[in-house]
């Protein structure tokens, strides 16, 4: 997997194969896989909030999320040409997890959106465990939110809090939590709710 740096941020060149091939090799290994993604609408955000750089920076697989950035791969002499968005990834991973009988959880959007999108994943994927559910307005402290998601000892974390939220939260907890694999996913769970 090479990566190039658009705008000063890291990006890979990968597809949704080589995603789904390491998927069992962090999950068997224990190390975390951190999968974000890097559109123009991030670069915008970097500056105000480093820690959303630094999370791109330390995430194991950043996406080439949008035409904008494989335009600015081939402009500036890079190999990307094809974008691999975090919806596509999303539901890649629940085929998987689903195949293998894997525990997820989702945290983010509205209450009875992110009921609503587990409700559907459930019936669509009926061998996974959708394990909990948390949704992106509690008041509760970062410290609680990691308590009721380690409870329920994922092994996928899809976090769609909009960025850069789900970036900062990440950045802040991801050593906190126990789960595998973490993805965050902006606005996703409003389509899966549907
Ligand atoms: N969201 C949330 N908590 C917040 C703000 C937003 O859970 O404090 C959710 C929002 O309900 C939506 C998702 O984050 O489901 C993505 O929001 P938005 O479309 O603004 O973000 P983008 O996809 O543009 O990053």
């Amino acid at each position: 997997m090479k990566t190039e740096y658009i705008s000063g941020l890291p990006v890979d060149n990968l597809t949704e194969e080589t995603l789904r091939q390491d998927l069992p090799v962090y999950i068997t290994s224990g190390r975390k896989m951190m999968v974000t993604s890097v559109n123009p609408q991030i670069s915008l955000q970097v500056e105000r909030y480093p820690q959303v750089k630094a999370y791109i920076e330390r995430a194991t697989h950043r996406l080439p999320d949008g035409v904008g950035i494989v335009k600015m791969s081939k402009y500036l002499g890079g190999t990307i040409r094809k974008r691999v968005t975090g919806i596509d990834v999303m539901d890649m991973m629940l085929r998987y997890a689903d195949e293998q009988g894997h525990r997820i959880f989702l945290y983010g959007a509205k209450k009875e959106i992110v009921k609503k999108a587990a409700k559907n994943i459930a019936k669509d994927y009926p061998n996974l465990v959708v394990a909990g559910y948390l949704h992106g307005f509690t008041t509760r402290e970062p410290e609680k939110i990691v308590d009721k998601i380690n409870a329920a000892n994922p092994t996928f974390l899809f976090v769609a809090l909009g960025s850069p939220k789900q970036e900062l939260f990440l950045e802040a907890q991801v050593d906190n939590l126990n789960a595998s694999v973490f993805l965050d996913v902006g606005g996703t769970f409003d389509v899966l709710s549907g």
